[in-house]
This record gives structure tokens, sequence and C-alpha cells, in this order.
């Protein structure tokens, strides 16, 4: 149809077009179907302290399809928000991790750790969303101090009152915010004192270049400096090399998180391993 109408010089749409919007739909079929059969898995990136010493993690979804194999978030995650279906993919990860949480508490070296997590904006729009997160954190009876939410700073754009209402519902239980690639969005600054904010978190698009760039080392800086006197916690993402560390280091950046560190892998054997690891280093002191 479309080579006929193309003949006409006219083309109505293109196949690649219509490609596209198959793949689409069988997409969309696919995560409900996901949803539906368990098919989605946490993964868990350490989190480091200025020690190097373990402090937290960053719960990341993959999607074990069948037929697709492993799935990463930036190819069905989009999708999903345009769905809404990343409400019940959101609320999956949310109880997933706060099971994981109250598992970590019978470890003497894990249970000291937070989990972050990333929420949607189309997440935290849902008129119930903090009454969703709280029966999933009271269900599970995760210690809501070990809870992170990490946010992206467009949300921060709109319906501001609503969005510090909810935060501050949250925060006054328990959990934290972070602002995951701080420095990417559009919004203003003064949105900074007006939520209930914990911690920045700078995009790994200004360490890729550090300390060579002279324009990523005076961003990453002036992130670090603003987060400390607004007494934020500022972590660094996609630190992969001592040189990139040390920079951040000597410009007092408090946490880090990359492929240096660790790369994400499988909850389980996030547990596993960092339990070991840890008992290790204590034994070790002793
Ligand atoms: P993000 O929250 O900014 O997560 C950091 C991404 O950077 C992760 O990609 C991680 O694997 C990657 N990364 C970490 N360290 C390094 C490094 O040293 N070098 C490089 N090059 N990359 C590094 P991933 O797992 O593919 O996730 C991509 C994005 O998908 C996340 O970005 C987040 O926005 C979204 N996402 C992941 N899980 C969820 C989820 O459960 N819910 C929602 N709503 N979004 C999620
Ligand atoms: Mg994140
Ligand atoms: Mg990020
Ligand atoms: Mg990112």
């Amino acid at each position: 149809q479309a080579k006929e109408a193309g003949k006409n010089g006219l083309r109505f749409f293109d196949p690649a077009m219509q490609a596209a919007v198959e793949e689409r739909v069988a997409l969309e079929n696919d995560l409900r179907q996901g949803l539906r059969d368990n098919q989605f898995r946490l993964f868990c990136q350490p989190q480091v302290d200025a020690q190097g010493k373990l402090c937290g993690g960053e719960v990341l979804i993959r999607w074990q399809h069948p037929v697709r194999g492993l799935v990463m978030p930036n190819h069905f995650i989009p999708l999903a928000e345009q769905t809404d279906l990343i409400i019940p993919i959101g609320e999956w990860v949310l109880r997933r991790t706060c099971e994981t949480l109250v598992e970590w508490e019978r470890h003497p070296s894990l249970k000291q750790i937070s989990l972050s997590v990333n929420i949607s904006v189309n997440q935290i729009r849902a008129d119930d969303f903090v009454e969703r997160v709280l029966s999933i954190v009271n269900d599970c009876g995760t210690n809501p101090a070990r809870l992170m939410l990490e946010l992206t700073e467009s949300l921060m754009a709109e319906d501001v009152e609503g969005i510090i209402f909810k935060m501050n519902a949250l925060r006054e239980n328990g959990v934290r915010f972070s602002v995951d690639d701080f420095g990417t969005g559009y919004s203003s600054l003064s949105y900074l004192k007006r939520f209930p904010l914990a911690e920045l978190k700078i995009d790994q698009s200004f360490v890729k270049e550090i300390p060579e760039n002279q324009n990523d080392a005076v961003i990453t800086e002036i992130i670090i400096a603003l987060a400390r006197q607004l007494g934020l916690a500022v972590l660094a993402e996609g630190v992969e090399t001592m040189d990139q560390f040390n920079f951040l280091l000597r410009n007092g950046c408090g946490y880090f998180q990359g492929y240096l560190f660790g790369k994400p892998c499988a909850i389980e054997f996030f547990s596993s391993n960092f339990a070991n690891l840890m008992a290790a280093d204590i034994r070790g002191v002793r």
C-alpha cells in the first residue's frame, strides 16, 4: 500500500514507521505479559563513601524476556511511562526493594545499607502515591530510613505545590529523596531550597571527562559546593577511573557510584557477595 501511494507521488506512511508502530504494540503486550509472568529482575549497583566503604546501592530494573533476552531499562521504561504500565512496574520494584531491605536486617553489615529506587514522574503524579508507598513500606516492615527515592529535575517543574506536599508527607515518615541526573534538566535552581531533599546525584555526563575537560571540571566543582552549602549529600554517578575519583574526592564529593566500584549485578548476588566482603573486612579489623 505504501508503494502504491508512492507511485502517485504521495506517501501516507513509510514501512519503517509502520514497523516501529508494530514493535511498540508488541512491546507493550510483552510488558503486560512480563508483569503477569514475573519476568522483571532487580539489579543493584554499589554506592561507596569517601573511604571507599560500601554504604548503599541503586536498584536498577532489568527485564528477563524469554525471547528478547535481558532487556535494559532504556528499552522499555519510556514505553512503560507512556502507557502507565510504569505504575504496576514501579510498585513491583518498590516492593521487592522493601523486601530486600527487610532480609538485610538480619545481616550485621548489610543492615546499615540504604537502597535508592528510581521513581518516574507518572508515579508521583498519581493521587495515591504517598499512600501506595507507605502501604508497601508498612506491609513489608521496612525501615523507611533505609529507602531513598530518586526523582529527576523535570518533575520539579510541574505542580510544584502538590509534589512538595507529597514529598513532605513521605519525608515525615522517614523516606529520603535524591535528585537523579542533576544538572541535565531545565528546572530552576530555586526548587532546591523548596523541596525536602537529602541528596544530589551529579549526572554521569559531567563525570565522564573530568578532570581533563575544564568545563565539566568547573560544573562538577560547583554542583558539589552547591550541595554542601545547602546541606545535601552529593553523589557522583558514572565514576569509572581513579583520576575521576580523586578529582571528586579533592573537591569534597561525599558519595560515589560507577564501574570503578562495581557494575550493577543481580540483587541476590549483591546480597551474598557484599555480605561476605563486609564480613571479611570486619574480621580483618579485629
Ligand atoms: P539512572 O538512574 O541514572 O541509572 C544510572 C545508569 O548508569 C544505570 O543504567 C547504570 O547501569 C549506569 N552506570 C552506572 N555506573 C556507570 C559507569 O561507571 N559508566 C557508565 N557508562 N554507566 C554507568 P541502567 O541500569 O541501564 O538504567 C538506565 C536508566 O533507566 C536509569 O538511569 C533510570 O533512569 C532508569 N531506570 C532503571 N531502573 C528503573 C526503575 O526501576 N524505575 C524507573 N522509573 N526507571 C528506572
Ligand atoms: Mg537513578
Ligand atoms: Mg542517574
Ligand atoms: Mg542517568
